[in-house]
Parts: C-alpha cells; structure tokens; sequence
C-alpha cells in the first residue's frame, strides 16, 4: 500500500466468541453466558439472592436467558457447560463449587444495566418491547443478563449478529432435572476420571452422522424430557426406524452428505463465510431433496411433521450451484469461485486475461506477414508492457505507424495503438474479474443471509432427524426394547444391561439384572453386598436406563415399564472429591442434604456407599438416618447401595424396604463375582 495504511480491530476472538470451524469441536456447542446477581429482589422477598443467567452460541446463533434461585446456579451452568462466563466487575465470584471449566471475563457495571440492557436488545431484535419474547416483569432481571452478553458479542464481533434472532426464556419443570453432581457422577456427557467426552454415555451412545446431530444428542442427554406424549412421540419416530432398516440406513446415507448448516448459516450471517463455506450449504441443499424423499408416507406423527418443516429453499439452491465452482477456494479474494456460464462479464475478463496468449500469437503472425520481417517477435514485461521487438538488420522495414519504446544492443522495441489498447484490456481484465468475482461471492452471501431462517429451522429439523436415525441404530444394533413409560412411581425392569458397559465389554459379558421397584413391591431398594460385587453398576444402570427412556430412546433391556421421574439424583462414589478441594466427608454430606431437601416423591434417588467418609458408627448412623428419611417423608423411588449389613435390619420396620443383594461364589478358594442382583433373605 502506499501511505498509510488504516488499522483497526476488526474482531476480538475469545473461548466464548470462536466460530471457526478449525478451532471448535464440531460435536460440541460452544456457549458464552453472562451472569448477575439480583439483589433488589431477595431484599424485598427475603429469599436467597436470585441469579440470572443469560447463555448464547454464537457459533450457532442460540440465545437464551433464565431466572434461577443461586443455590441452582451451579446445576445450571453443569447443564449448559459454558466456555466463558461474563461476571460484572463489581460482583463478587459468583462461584459454582470450584474446578469450573470455563473462563471467567470481567465486564464493566453499566453494561448489566437494566435500562441499557433493554434498549440494547430491543434495537437488536427491532422491538418495541421484550414482551413478544416471552419475558414478564419478573423475569425483568434476565434480560440485565442478556443485554450484557449482546453488548460483549456487539463489542468483540463487530459485525451484524443477524443470526442471534430470537431471545428464548428457558422454564424449567419441562425437562427431568439434574443436579450437577449426579451429571458427574452419572458421566453423562464427561468421564468423572478425566472430564473427557470419551467413555461417557454420550460417547457411547452417539450414532449420529453429522456434528449437528451430535450436539443434539447432548442437547437431549442434558434435557431429558417429563412429558409422556412428547417422550412418546419420539419413541414412535425411533421405532420406526429401527424396525425399517431400508429407511434407516437410506436416511442415514443422505444425512451423511450435508454439512453443518447451523454453523455454516451463523458464519454467513456474520460476514465470516468462505467461498468453501457457501458451497458447503449448496451442496447440503442439494442432498436435501434425498431426506425428504425418504420422510414421505411415515406413519410417525414427528417425522410427518420434520417433512414439513424441512424447507429445500430450492431457489437458493440452484443459485448455489450455478454459481459456485465444485471445488470452493478458501478466500474470496483470488478468483476461482464462481462457474463459467453463471455471469457474462465475467466470463468475457476471463477470456480476455486467459486468452492474452492466443491473440498475441495471432497478432505476431499477421504484423510478420504485413511487415514481411520473419523474426519479427510480441513481448511483454513489466516495466515497459506489451512490445513489438525488431533486429536492426530489419530496421528499414519498420512501418510507421510504429511507435519506439526501448532500444536495445541489436534490437528496437516498438508499440502500436493496437497493442497499447490491448495491453490495458488485459493487464485490467485479471484484477477486474477478481473484483467481479468478489462481488458476487458477497451477493450470493447475501442472498444465503436472507434465508436464514428457514435455513436455521432446516438445520434443527437435520438435527434432530440424525439423533433419531443414532437412537434407531444403536437400538438395532443392540438389541434394545422400547421402554413403556408410565406416571405411577414404578419400576419394572427384566434382563436390564448398563449402557456403558454393554457396549464396551466383549458381546455377553454383561451380566443382565431385573429390576422392580414402586409402591407395594418395595419403593426402596436396598442393595448389599461385597466391594467389586456390581452394586455401583446395578444402581447407575437403572438411573442411566431412566435418563434414556426419558429421551426418547429405548433401552438396553428385555422388557421395561418406567415410571417418569421429575429429578434424577446420584450421589456415587466419592473418590475424586478431594482433588476439588474439599473434604470428601463435607461434599457428600452437603450433597446428601439437597437431595433430601428437594427429592420430589415423583424423583429416582440412587445413592453408594454414603457414610463411607467418616467412622463406621457415625457411617451406619447416617445412613440409617437417611434410608428413614428417605422412606418416611419423600417416598421416591430409591436405591441404596451399601455395605453396612446393619441396614438389613431395616427392613422390619420400613414396609417399603426391599433387601437385595449380590451374589458371590467361592470356588477353590477363589471369590468369583457373578454380578447377579437378587433378594436377599435375611
Ligand atoms: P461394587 O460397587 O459392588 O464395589 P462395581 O459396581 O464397582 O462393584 O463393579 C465392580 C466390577 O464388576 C466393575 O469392574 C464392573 O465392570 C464389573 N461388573 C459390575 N456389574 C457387572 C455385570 N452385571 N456384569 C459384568 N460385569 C459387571
């Protein structure tokens, strides 16, 4: 360039503002959230201060904000899983309970402003109010949040966040709730061991063939559902899959040609789409007459519905790939992007750089004739431009509407006005197609960008059709039953399998358990048994084949009726605690409190060893306090895995106590563990 040159900051990149593909994991969202403190409010109700929390992806454009009480502050970020959380600057550590994953960033006070927040957004959504979003008065606080969060995304992105189109209210009670400690312990999504995604239900149960599907599955994984139609509506869909595998594996075949449309449509909205990106929505348009195809004429209600709203935006589609090379180039500004045939000028630059060659051979041969000088010779470079070059053994011949340009040791250069002209039309007409081809390039981003919304619900319907079409597979491939679900506090389990474990021991190993649990046959499950006996395994498998029928899936069991639960608590183990920080003793006490303080009669409560943490009377003590609590006051379905054998005793006094027990062998003074859960009689 020459002079200067103007600088600016034209992105600020951040854990939670990244939307590269190269960076983020694809089978991930990548969610930045913001949080505030409310104070007014617990001041004039007297309540515990309340939290909102406002969570965004920008990668994907999903935006939503929520009102907690702080006590569940932490469960809620454990289902979100933020990578960057936004605190104000005047607020003290709004800690969950240490050993956070994300990246706390620091905002200035105003920004959480409220009346800086509502203007903020409403200028963004072009509002008038908040109402339309679903926001009351008392959820006022949540939009301090959001607006915060918009004002950073605003600050760091510096361009359009079209895509961020919709603030959406998260309720709660509509999902099966989780606790942060039973997700963990549970290993839903990470491994307790290494936090790694790898070994855990997700990991395991993931079938999917796109990213975006993969994130859906999480998304499901986190949220389970407590509705029985909406459960039922899904299973009907996964039923159908499993038992059509000329559907299953046609629908899986098609979803494997698209891409991920839900980021690739946030890059376009962004400004940040490449060429390659805009092909890569060409190309999954194109495969998307091939879903549809195989949706027509299903008897499921969701997939009839997931055919409708599958929108081809066939315009769009054939604009993309008339327009756009088979091979997309990364940058925009190198030519090479759009196809010959789709814009005349453009084709006529490119002729006219491409063919330079060709005329000047022709324009050489006929100024040899017309000049009778054989050697007579069409050059070019950079200082000087296009030349006519003639030895000086045929000077005399030189006609005279020749112009002198450079003399050389044995030669003169010329130029004509002909070949001045053409020299122009060349030189420009390379930079000219780029320019041109620039152009388009933004045209064609824009045209994407105006249908973004339909690509977006597209994308959602991608999704969810793909973590479908993984549930079917994995239910085929092993062998699963549809779980029926009930409202009655019941449990009825035959031939039940862990879903981790059967899946990663040799085909066989895993050693099936019944299980039966409610009202009358016994709402507390007491398991004893030796340590390495299975008792953990036991209690996570009926917690985890819970969880599963709650999304929709089937499960790894001969047959299953199960009661919907309202929450889902585990407290397992204690072993990795003291790397947090804390004392064993004090996490699992804390722990055990909250689950007897919120446990529902609606709730599945699984529970190992507690008591372990401290002295053997003090240990038998507590969790004989706690199994009377549990059977007396709440009366959810519970199993309590222990083994103080003193709690057998219970039984005498707890009508709904049921003794189980796990049976081990002796066998050449071997133990041999055979895993198989029964009554105990004592
Ligand atoms: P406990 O809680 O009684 O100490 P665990 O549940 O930790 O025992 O199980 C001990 C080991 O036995 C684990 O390595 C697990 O893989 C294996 N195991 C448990 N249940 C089964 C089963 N039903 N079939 C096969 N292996 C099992």
């Amino acid at each position: 360039a020459v002079g200067l040159v103007k600088r600016e900051i034209t992105r600020v990149v951040s854990a939670g503002t990244v939307t590269d593909d190269a960076i983020l994991d694809p089978r991930e969202s990548n969610y930045v959230a913001a949080i505030v403190a409310d104070t007014e409010r617990s001041g004039a109700s007297g309540l515990s201060p309340d939290v909102r929390d406002a969570w965004a992806d920008l990668s994907t454009g999903r935006f939503w904000a929520a009102v907690f009480p702080r006590a569940r502050l932490a469960d809620q970020l454990a289902r979100i899983r933020p990578v960057e959380c936004l605190v104000s600057e005047d607020e003290s550590p709004i800690g969950a309970s240490g050993g956070e994953s994300w990246m706390v960033t620091r905002r200035p006070p105003w920004a959480f402003g409220l009346d800086a927040a509502r203007n903020r957004l409403t200028q963004h959504f072009q509002t008038a109010s908040l109402d339309g979003f679903g926001f009351q008065d008392a959820d006022r606080a949540a939009i301090r949040a959001a607006g915060a969060l918009l004002e950073y995304l605003q600050e760091t992105q510096k361009a359009p966040l079209h895509h961020l189109d919709r603030l959406l209210p998260y309720r709660q009670g509509l999902a099966l709730e989780l606790d942060e400690s039973t997700r963990r312990s549970l290993e839903i999504t990470r491994t307790i061991r290494d936090g790694s995604r790898e070994g855990s239900l997700l990991a395991v149960l993931d079938r999917t063939t796109t990213p975006m599907g993969s994130r859906m599955l999480a998304d499901w994984l986190s949220n389970p559902l407590t509705d029985l139609a909406a459960i039922a509506s899904r299973q009907d869909a996964v039923g159908e899959l499993t038992g059509d595998l000329a559907f299953r594996s046609s629908l899986r075949d098609a979803l494997r040609n698209v891409y991920d449309l839900e980021r690739l449509v946030a890059r376009v909205m962004t400004g940040r789409a490449s060429p390659r990106d805009l092909s890569f929505v060409g190309r999954t348009l194109a495969s998307l007459p091939e879903v549809k195809s195989q949706l027509g004429r299903r008897a499921s209600p969701l997939l009839r519905e997931y055919d409708e709203l599958l929108d081809l935006c066939p315009e769009l589609s054939a604009e993309l790939s008339r327009a756009l090379v088979d091979d997309c180039p990364l940058s925009p500004r190198d030519g090479g992007v759009i196809r010959t045939g789709y814009h005349a000028e453009l084709d006529q630059l490119r002729e006219l750089a491409a063919g330079g060659k060709q005329w000047i051979a022709s324009y050489q041969a006929q100024e040899m004739q017309r000049t009778g000088i054989p050697n007579l010779k069409v050059g070019f470079n950079k200082v000087f431009g296009y030349f006519i070059e003639i030895t000086n053994a045929h000077k005399e011949k030189v006609p005279i509407n020749y112009t002198r340009k450079q003399t050389l040791t044995g030669a003169e250069r010329y130029v004509t006005p002909e070949l001045k002209e053409y020299e122009d039309k060349v030189l420009d007409a390379d930079e000219r197609s780029r320019d041109l081809e620039y152009q388009l390039f933004l045209q064609l981003r824009d045209r994407v960008a105006t249908h973004a919304r339909p690509l977006q619900r597209t994308a959602n319907v991608l999704a969810m059709l793909d973590t479908l079409g993984s549930l079917a597979e994995l239910a085929a491939k092993q062998g699963y039953c549809r779980p029926k679900l009930v409202s009655d506090r019941m449990l009825e389990i035959l031939d039940g399998r862990h879903p981790v474990l059967d899946i990663m021991q040799p085909a066989g190993a895993f050693v099936p358990n019944d299980t039966s649990a409610g009202p009358e046959r016994g709402l507390l499950l007491l398991i004893t048994g030796p340590n390495m006996a299975g008792k953990s395994t036991y209690i996570r498998q009926v917690a985890l084949l819970t969880l599963m029928a709650q999304i929709g899936s089937f499960v790894p069991a001969r047959q299953a009726v199960i009661g919907v639960a309202d929450r889902i608590f585990a407290r397992v183990g204690a072993s990795d605690e003291l790397s947090r920080g804390q004392s064993t003793f004090m996490v699992e006490m804390t722990e055990t409190a909250r689950i007897l303080n919120t446990a529902t009669p609606r709730s599945l409560v699984i529970l190992d060893e507690i008591g372990r943490g401290t002295s053997t009377y003090d240990g038998v003590s507590l969790a004989w306090a706690i199994v009377e609590h549990l059977h007396d006051r709440i009366g959810c379905r519970t199993l309590f895995a222990t083994h103080y054998h003193e709690l057998t005793d219970l039984a005498q006094s707890l009508p709904e106590l049921r003794n189980l027990n796990v049976a081990v062998k002796e066998w050449d003074d071997n133990v041999v563990f055979l895993h198989k859960i029964g009554r105990a009689h004592v």
